[in-house]
């Protein structure tokens, strides 16, 4: 008799909320809001399928007063789960971290203080990020970390901020400006890439100098970074949607969050796992996902890459350690031809903003529900979210 197949396991992301309140200056989620009534239920999140991974994020996920009742049903489907967030509301995140002494967190930090400050728009913004971050290590929590978003005004702080994990031994994330529905946002550029490329080069050689594998394979994806502010087409193919997936506060599942409008593969509440996840409509996302050119370069469609096309990353790192030998500095940002080109003036500057996903004129769509859009009449996305935070303080107070 024949063993019936292990049900394979997915990569899931789950955006609990579009509540936020930060004020990033490269993301303009904060002002659209979702509302608390609409979002993610754990009866849906029951739903879900078994995952290999799962990243929990927002907006701000610990704005949902109920996120330990959602980390508590994700453990029972998930192998890992990892936790995004701007590290504001420190007393929950110890709370939960003290509940849940396996999740990953990472906060989001920009750069050293005043630059952090600056992009991120939260009061103390750093110091609560980074003391949050020693009382989690302090209390013995192991996979915690950094995650920055580089832009022009940032990267002279990649390396500092680097050491300063390294330092306090922790992850250091990376991401480059994207612009999608997601982040609400189609204006974000790169505007002096040499320098941007120069900072992730001192990054890259940095995480080849050290003794770790895993930050050998985070300099590969790095690199991806460097490719990718250039505009030049995706080191790995991307195969969301086919072993990955996003829900959104809906409960729509969605290939990533990268498109410009949202793509939908059907929606969790009214369906089945088995019935969304086979359907005609997440076919046809499939479909886009194969012809899709914004050649995005985020963790959550690389690292799945990464896993499944490892020969290339693996190739790349052993070149590059094999180099580390011999130099002080293995990586140059000049092994990219494009980056050589560039310097050699056989590419113009607007020829490189062409091929970024830039668009000065779009009109962008949120995502958000109708009944959502409807209270961003008469009020702004920062009042309904400041207002709701004070509501849940006050509560706690009583
Ligand atoms: S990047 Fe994150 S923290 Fe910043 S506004 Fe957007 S959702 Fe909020
Ligand atoms: S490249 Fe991949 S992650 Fe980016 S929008 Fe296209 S399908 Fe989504």
């Amino acid at each position: 008799m024949g063993r019936s197949k292990p049900e394979k396991k997915l990569n899931g992301t789950v955006i609990v909320t579009y509540r936020c309140n930060a004020r990033c200056s490269m993301c303009n989620r904060y002002k659209a809001p979702s509302r608390p009534e609409e979002e993610l239920t754990v009866e849906t999140i029951k739903k879900l399928p078994k995952m290999y991974f799962t990243n929990i994020t927002g907006g701000e996920p610990f704005i949902r007063t109920d996120l330990p009742d959602i980390v508590r049903e994700l453990y029972k489907k998930s192998d890992r789960i990892v936790i995004s967030t701007n590290g504001f509301f420190t007393d929950r995140i110890v709370a939960l971290a003290k509940e849940f002494p396996q999740v990953g967190i990472r906060i989001s930090i920009e750069g050293l203080e005043q630059t952090n400050n600056e992009i991120r728009g939260l009061e103390n913004g750093y110091q609560r990020g980074y003391n949050t971050l020693k009382t989690l290590r302090e209390m013995g929590m192991n996979d915690v970390g950094f995650g920055m978003t580089v832009q022009d005004k940032n990267a002279p702080d990649l390396v500092p901020l680097y050491n300063i994990s390294d330092e306090m031994g922790m992850e250091f994330a990376t991401a480059s400006l994207h612009n999608s529905f997601y982040f609400v946002e189609a204006k974000n550029i790169i505007h002096d890439r040499p320098m941007v490329a120069r900072n992730f080069e001192n990054l890259i050689n940095a995480l080849l100098r050290s003794s770790s594998p895993k930050k050998w394979f985070r300099a590969y994806f790095n690199h991806g970074l460097i490719n990718y502010i250039y505009g030049q087409p995706r080191l790995l193919p991307c195969d969301m949607s086919f072993d990955t997936f996003f829900i959104d506060p809906y409960g729509d599942v969605m290939p990533c969050n990268g498109t410009k409008e949202k793509e939908v593969m059907g929606n969790l509440n009214t369906q089945t796992w088995t019935e969304l996840w086979n359907s005609p409509e997440a076919e046809k996302v499939r479909e886009k996902v194969r012809r899709c050119d914004r050649q995005c370069w985020m963790i959550g469609s690389v690292s799945p890459a990464m896993h499944k096309y490892i020969w290339k990353p693996a190739w790349w790192v052993i070149k590059h350690k094999a180099k580390s030998l011999f130099t002080g500095k293995p990586y140059s940002i000049y092994e990219n031809m494009i980056c050589r080109d560039y310097r050699d003036g056989k590419v113009s500057k607007e020829q490189l903003d062409k091929c970024s996903t830039c668009d000065l004129n779009a009109v962008i769509d949120n995502g958000l529900s109708e009944a959502s859009k409807a209270q961003l009449l008469g009020k702004t996305g920062e009042e309904i979210v400041d207002a709701d935070i004070a509501q849940q303080m006050d509560i706690g107070r009583r």
